[in-house]
This record gives C-alpha cells, sequence and structure tokens, in this order.
C-alpha cells in the first residue's frame, strides 16, 4: 500500500489543485448519495443510534469534505515575502491511523486535507469500524480518485498500524487515539525524523461562571458529555460550578441525566463498557458522590452504561483527572474565579471546554486563560473551518479547515 501511494505522488502532487478539489467535490458527493448506507453501517459497528449517525456521523464528514473541496479551489498554494516566492508543497505520503469513535469524520478529518494538498494517503483504521472505512475506500473509487492516491489497509494496531507507523516510505503519520498509543507513535516518528500529528485524549472543563444561565449551560454540559454515549474526545466531562450554586447545578444535572437513560446507544465493545465501569467504581471508592447511573449495566444485552453523574468530585481524584470515555460526568465546586482557572488547568490534557456567562466579554476574558485548543462560548457551535486540537498532552499539530490543511504542507522558498 505504500508503495502504490508514492507511485501515485509525483502526478497527484502535479494535479493543479482546482482539479484535485473536483475530485474531492465528487467524493463528498458520493458520501452524500450513499449517507443512509453509511449511517446504517456506523450504527451496527458502534451502536449509536440510527439518527445520531445520521446527523452527525454522517453528517459532520461530509461538512468537512466539502469544506475541503472549496478550500483546495481557494488555499494559496504559493507566497510572496520580500524577494522570496514560498511554494506550499505536499509533504508526501501520509499513514493515517484513526479510531473508532467517531469513524467516518476521523478517517475524512485527515484524508481531506491530506488529498486538497496533493498528498497520498494510505489509512489503517480502527478495528472496530472496519466497514465503514471499506465505505469510503470505495466512495473514494466511485469519485474517481486515481488508483493508489488513497489505500486502505485493516487491521490490528499493533500489527498494522504499528507497520504504518514505522514505515520508511510514509513522510508523515496522522494519528488519532489514545495518549499511550500516541506518545508510542511520537517517539517512533521522532526517531525517524518524520512529521507527526497527534490528536489525543481530553478532559475539557465546562466553566460555569456565577453569571451565567445556569439551567442552559448545565443542560447543554450533560448533553454534551452523554452524547455519542461519552466516546468523543472533546467532551466537557468536568463541570465546574461555583460554590453558592453547587446544589442546584447538582440537582439540574441529575434532572437533566434521566433524560438520557433510553436515548442513549452503548458503548463500542466489552472492553470499553468494563473500562467505563471500572471508573465509575473508582469514583465511589475514593469518595466521590454517585446522584446518577452507578456501575451496574442498566440492560441484560448490549454494552450500556447508565448516564452518570458524580457530585462532590475533587479535582485531584482519578475521575477529575483520567478519560473516561464513557458517559461520566464530574461536578466540581470552586471558590472564586481564581480557584476555577486552577481546577480547569490542572489536568495534563487541553483539548476543548466551555465557559458559559452573563455576558460573553466575561466568558471570552475567562477563556483566553485557559490552556486549551478549543473553548465554546454560551453554547457556541461546533464550526467545522476552526481549527482542532490540543494543547499540551491532548496532541501536536491541528485538524479542520485551513489550519488542518497546512498541517499536510512543507514549505520551499525561492530567492529572486
Ligand atoms: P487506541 O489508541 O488503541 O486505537 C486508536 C487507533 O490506533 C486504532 O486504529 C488502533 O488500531 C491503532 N493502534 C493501536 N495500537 C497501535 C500501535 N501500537 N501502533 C500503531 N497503531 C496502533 O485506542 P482504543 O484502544 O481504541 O481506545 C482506548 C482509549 O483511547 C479510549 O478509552 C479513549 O480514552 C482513547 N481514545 C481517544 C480517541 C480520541 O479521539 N482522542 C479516540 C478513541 C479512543
Amino acid at each position: 500500500a505504500v508503495r502504490a501511494a508514492r507511485g501515485a505522488l509525483p502526478a497527484w502532487a502535479a494535479t493543479p489543485p482546482a482539479e484535485r478539489a473536483e475530485r474531492i467535490a465528487a467524493l463528498r458527493d458520493v458520501l452524500v448519495a450513499r449517507k443512509e448506507e453509511i449511517a446504517e453501517t456506523v450504527t451496527a459497528e458502534l451502536g449509536s443510534p440510527l439518527k445520531l449517525s445520521q446527523a452527525v456521523h454522517v453528517g459532520a464528514p461530509i461538512a468537512v469534505a466539502g469544506s475541503y473541496a472549496e478550500l483546495a479551489a481557494s488555499y494559496a498554494f504559493e507566497e510572496k515575502v520580500g524577494n522570496s516566492t514560498v511554494h506550499l508543497e505536499p509533504v508526501g505520503v501520509v499513514g493515517a491511523i484513526t479510531p473508532w469513535n467517531y469513524p467516518l469524520h476521523q478517517i475524512v478529518a485527515k484524508v481531506a486535507p491530506a488529498l486538497a494538498a496533493g498528498c497520498t494517503v494510505v489509512l489503517k483504521p480502527a478495528e472496530d469500524t472496519p466497514l465503514t472505512a471499506q465505505l469510503f475506500a470505495e466512495a473514494v473509487h466511485e469519485a474517481g480518485l486515481p488508483a493508489g492516491v488513497f489505500n486502505l489497509v485493516t487491521g490490528r494496531g499493533p500489527v498494522a498500524g504499528q507497520a504504518l507507523a514505522g514505515h520508511e516510505g510514509v513522510d508523515l503519520v496522522s494519528f488519532t487515539g489514545s495518549t499511550a498509543v500516541g506518545r508510542q507513535i511520537g517517539a517512533t516518528a521522532g526517531a525517524a525524523v518524520k512529521r507527526v500529528a497527534l490528536e489525543l485524549g481530553g478532559k475539557s472543563a465546562n466553566v460555569i461562571l456565577p453569571s451565567a444561565d445556569l439551567a442552559k449551560a448545565v443542560n447543554v454540559g450533560v448533553a454534551n458529555v452523554m452524547s455519542n454515549s461519552g466516546q468523543t474526545c472533546s467532551a466537557w466531562t468536568r463541570m465546574l460550578v461555583h460554590d453558592s450554586q453547587y446544589d442546584e447545578a447538582v440537582a439540574l444535572a441529575v434532572e437533566a441525566a434521566a433524560k438520557y437513560g433510553e436515548r442513549m446507544g452503548p458503548v463500542v465493545n466489552a472492553k470499553q463498557q468494563q473500562r467505563v465501569r471500572s471508573y465509575i467504581e473508582k469514583g465511589v471508592a475514593e469518595g466521590a458522590r454517585l446522584v446518577a447511573g452507578g456501575p451496574e449495566a442498566p440492560r441484560d444485552q448490549g454494552y450500556f452504561v447508565s448516564p452518570t453523574v458524580f457530585a462532590d468530585v475533587t479535582p485531584e481524584m482519578t475521575i477529575a483527572q483520567e478519560e473516561i470515555f464513557g458517559p461520566v460526568l464530574s461536578i466540581l465546586r470552586y471558590e472564586d474565579e481564581a480557584d476555577a482557572l486552577r481546577i480547569a488547568n490542572g489536568t495534563v490534557y487541553g483539548l476543548a471546554g466551555a465557559v458559559w456567562a452573563g455576558e460573553v466579554t466575561e466568558a471570552v476574558a475567562f477563556a483566553r486563560q485557559l490552556d486549551t485548543g478549543q473553548v465554546d462560548i454560551n453554547g457556541g457551535r461546533f464550526n467545522p473551518l476552526a481549527p482542532f486540537g490540543g494543547y499540551k498532552q491532548s496532541g501536536v499539530g491541528r485538524e479542520l479547515g485551513s489550519h488542518g490543511l497546512s498541517e499536510y504542507l512543507q514549505t520551499k522558498s525561492l530567492q529572486f
């Protein structure tokens, strides 16, 4: 597969950006035409409710593919600096390794910008969701991309993934998944002096300032954590509430969580279910107060986990520090803004977050002090053009929009 990608690289890199844009637009159109089939496949593999699969698991990657069709056509692949012309050229062959939580989005967020940049790709998708990846490969073929520009290799992480990450014919490894594997891939890439992009975990804070609309902030905050059964790296899994509003916020969260019992799908597999349940047990053991859900499986069949809310969580507890990747919310108490900031920034992660306040300017002033790559202000919507990626151990590099495209480019300066 790497050989095929190398073979296809010179011609694809030399294809005018407008033509690359046309192929990516055609790919988007095939995804649109096959969206029902893709949504059903995501539901079959991941277990997400069909409506979520249609709206998010297929809707988001269609939007992202569309954004790169436009960006490929409009991006400035050449710039002038004084007496130099700087050419932005494709990095080369990309090895993409993706997780199962948003199976198609994670693929498109790497493959679409790589193709827009003029790179060729070998994809190793997660072993839990290979059929979604297979459908994507069919879509690439139907869209008329030249042979070898995109290649799919399914297989297990430590076998197929590791072989791809360590391959000398790969110029850039783009990985999304766990911090442990990301660290290993970063080390391998560093030793080979090759480019690497890492999208890792998160433990994002949802900071509710005293002037905020508390009910709205809590309701949106709970929905954010429960969506996709908690399997979202950017989920706001720590809710920070002022001491004076703490009991009210907990009551609101309990009420909100009760709505998700029927609505929520299972987690991806037995291992993930066990992992989430053991985190819930750990929360109880370390003295957090369980106010909704718990470690018991709510149904006999399927890998379901109850929507779970913990109160009286303190910053040093395991459930306030480690990524659980399940429907588990921790509510923490703060005394004043300085305390809230210290707690919010007090993990190894920095992927996303939220700030709620009566005035936007107050929320923005707080958000600017957060060590994190994205912050939603008063419930700001997901923007597929905004750079997405981590501060600290949440990763290296950015995906989406023009920042995501520039990850796949290298610069050459010509002086006149
Ligand atoms: P993982 O990191 O093991 O898997 C992600 C991808 O990496 C998969 O394609 C996998 O096959 C591959 N991989 C695994 N080992 C590899 C290796 N040694 N070399 C190269 N590739 C390898 O993640 P997981 O086991 O599926 O999930 C475990 C935890 O990771 C989750 O509970 C969650 O905390 C986190 N996670 C984060 C994200 C995210 O979006 N940031 C996504 C999925 C999982």
